[in-house]
C-alpha cells in the first residue's frame, strides 16, 4: 500500500524541524531522495536524517549551487518560509486539495472509480436491506456462483452440473432468476402486488423500467425495489437450500 498512499501524504512546513528533507513530500516535485543521489547528499554535508530546516537558511538553499545545474527540477521548488509553527501533515485528495486525514477521505481517494452504472440506484438505496441487496448486486454483476460460473469445478471433479430444479441444464443467472418456471411464478405474483407493468419480464427490463425514477424516494418505487431485491434473495436461498440441503420451498412460502 505504501506506493499508493505515499503520494497523498503531504507535509506543510512550519519550523521544518520534523519534516525529512529527502524522504517527505514537502514540495511539488515530491521527495528529493527521488531526485538527488545519496552520494551527492552526503558529499554536500547532509545526512539521511536531515530535516527541511537543515537545508535552508534565511536567504536560500544550503545545498550546493551545482545541484541547480545537475538537478534542474530543483529550480522550480519554492523556498519554504520557516516559522515557529509545527510542521503539519495533510492528505491530498482526488481533486488535489490538502485536507485533514480521515479514513473516509483516504478510501475515496484511492478506491477504484468508474462511471455510474444504470442500476446503481436500483440496487443501492437508503432503505435497502443489506442481505438482499448484496445478493442482488452479485446478480446484476453476474457474479453469483451459479453452475455457469463454476465450470472449472465440473471439469476437475468430472461430476456433471445440472440445475437442481429442472435437471436439464446447468443453472445460470438468467435460467435461475427468469427462465425457470418457479422464478416466473414468483415474478408474476410480484407484478400483481406492485405498479411494475406486466411487460417487465427480466432483470434488464426491470432495471430499464425503474432506473429513470430510481432516484425518487416515492413509496411505490422504494417498495418495488425492496420487493425485487427480496425476491432475488429468496430465489437464491431456495436454490442453495435445494442444491445443498435438499430442502424445497413453495412459491407461497417465498411470497410470505
Ligand atoms: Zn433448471
Amino acid at each position: 500500500m505504501r506506493d499508493i498512499v505515499r503520494p497523498h501524504i503531504i507535509h506543510q512546513t512550519g519550523s521544518g524541524s520534523s519534516c525529512s528533507a529527502w524522504l517527505d513530500t514537502w514540495c511539488d516535485v515530491g521527495p528529493l531522495a527521488h531526485i538527488a543521489s545519496y552520494r551527492d547528499i552526503r558529499l554536500a554535508g547532509f545526512t539521511q536524517s536531515s530535516k527541511v530546516n537543515d537545508s535552508v537558511h534565511h536567504s536560500g538553499w544550503k545545498w550546493p549551487i551545482s545541484w541547480m545545474h545537475k538537478y534542474q527540477i530543483l529550480n522550480v521548488i519554492q523556498l519554504p518560509s520557516i516559522s515557529s509553527d509545527d510542521d503539519k501533515i495533510r492528505w491530498r485528495d482526488v481533486e488535489g486539495n490538502l485536507r485533514y486525514f480521515s479514513v473516509g477521505i483516504a478510501w475515496h481517494t484511492i478506491r477504484p472509480q468508474a462511471n455510474i452504472v444504470a442500476w446503481c440506484l436500483v440496487i443501492w438505496f437508503a432503505q435497502c436491506i443489506p442481505f438482499y441487496v448484496f445478493v442482488t448486486w452479485l446478480l446484476v454483476k453476474e457474479e453469483l456462483k451459479t453452475h455457469g460460473k463454476v465450470k472449472d469445478w465440473e471439469n476437475r471433479c468430472g461430476i456433471p452440473l445440472v440445475c437442481s430444479f429442472c435437471k436439464q441444464q446447468p443453472d445460470s443467472h438468467t435460467h435461475l432468476f427468469f427462465d425457470y418456471s418457479f422464478s416466473q411464478r414468483v415474478w408474476s405474483r410480484i407484478l400483481q402486488c406492485t405498479d411494475v407493468p406486466s411487460n417487465v419480464q427480466d432483470l434488464k427490463d426491470f432495471v430499464r423500467y425503474i432506473s429513470p425514477m430510481a432516484h425518487r424516494g416515492l413509496d411505490n418505487i422504494v417498495v418495488a425495489k425492496l420487493i425485487f431485491s427480496a425476491s432475488v434473495y429468496f430465489i437464491w436461498i431456495k436454490r442453495n437450500n435445494h442444491c445443498f440441503k435438499g430442502k424445497l420451498r413453495s412459491v407461497d412460502k417465498i411470497m410470505i
